[in-house]
């Protein structure tokens, strides 16, 4: 088991591709997300899994209990503004009867799983019940509406004619069904994260079994962090049978000193938010006049 300070623990990091190539058409990277559900669900490993499908307005995400395979594939693609899965963990034990749930989600749902499991306070059901939790990388993300100035406003496109978002090589890339393609200096993007994000101090999903993002690999391609037995397993099993081809992350470009970088900016500069947040405001507030 390897523990670093910046990248959590993990026993193997590969760079992959899944090798179903409906789930690739409209996969955000390698689809290892949408292509390890299907694999776990067909092996019963899950009986269903929490994943971000579409909601009411273009790209706005909405959380649902995926049970098939049809459906797994409904949300295949990053969408850059939140979608609360943690409000799903209850609800696909008791009103959809999961007895292995399968989890999607960003950093700080992967967090959020874990604490559940430790501390169920409300989450009665849960702990033992959650068979396979798949995290992000994550740098940051945006409410709706900045999403929607971001590429209505600032890259000039319609979001109902976008086909893929996706930041990477230190920008934020638009790509439309007619083939545009718009690119914005993260420099203009800053300002429409959410706060949140500014206190955040995990990039890859330390706490998933397994987390996977783009960094770190060449185009259509993932980097993937095993962390856990149960993540093992099924990942072994799966790259056995050939639902996956790897490669070791030692031998592709830019590799896992990129991931390193980003999560040690990401990291260290959050974690002197914090410490400032700690001088002003609320705690300030908190404390007892009286004294
Ligand atoms: P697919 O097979 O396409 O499946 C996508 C899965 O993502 C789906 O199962 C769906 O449930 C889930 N998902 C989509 N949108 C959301 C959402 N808003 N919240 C929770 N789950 C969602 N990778 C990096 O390398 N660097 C980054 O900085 C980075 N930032 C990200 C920020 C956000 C907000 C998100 C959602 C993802 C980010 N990623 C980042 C991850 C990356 O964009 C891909 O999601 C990841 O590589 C998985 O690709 P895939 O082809 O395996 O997934
Ligand atoms: Fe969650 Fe952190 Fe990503 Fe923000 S940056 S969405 S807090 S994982």
């Amino acid at each position: 088991m390897i523990a670093d300070p910046y990248l959590g623990k993990y026993t193997t990091c590969v760079s992959a591709r899944s090798t179903d190539k409906e789930i690739l058409q409209k996969a955000q990277d390698g689809g290892i997300v949408t292509t390890l559900m299907v694999y776990a669900l067909e092996q019963g490993i899950i009986d269903g899994a929490i994943v971000a499908g579409k909601g009411d307005r273009p790209w706005q995400p909405r959380p649902f209990v995926a049970m098939s395979r049809e459906d797994l594939l409904k949300a295949r693609g990053t969408k850059y503004n939140i979608s609360p899965q943690i409000s799903l963990l209850k609800e696909a034990t008791r009103s959809f009867g999961l007895d292995k749930v399968g989890v999607t989600g960003v950093c700080c749902q992967m967090q959020a799983v874990r604490k559940a499991q430790l501390y169920p306070i409300n989450m009665r059901d849960v702990p033992d019940k959650i068979a396979l939790a798949v995290g992000l990388f994550c740098m940051e993300n945006f409410p709706y509406k900045s999403m929607q100035t971001i590429v209505e406003d600032h890259a000039g496109q319609s979001l109902s004619s976008v086909k893929k978002m996706e930041i990477g090589k230190g920008k934020f890339w638009v790509y439309t069904e007619r083939g545009n393609v718009v690119t914005l200096p993260l420099k203009v993007t800053h300002k429409y994260e959410q706060p949140g994000c500014h206190v955040c101090l995990d990039y890859v999903s330390n706490l998933g079994d397994i987390s996977t993002g783009s960094v770190g690999s060449p185009d259509g391609w993932s980097t993937v962090f095993i962390r856990t037995k149960v993540g093992n397993d099924v990942w072994s099993k799966a790259v056995a049978e050939g639902i996956f081809e790897t490669k070791p992350i030692e031998e592709v470009k830019p590799g896992l000193e990129l991931v390193t970088k980003l999560a040690k900016e990401k990291i260290d500069k959050n974690r002197k938010t914090v410490e400032e947040r700690k001088t002003f405001g609320i705690n300030k507030a908190l404390q007892n006049p009286y004294t």
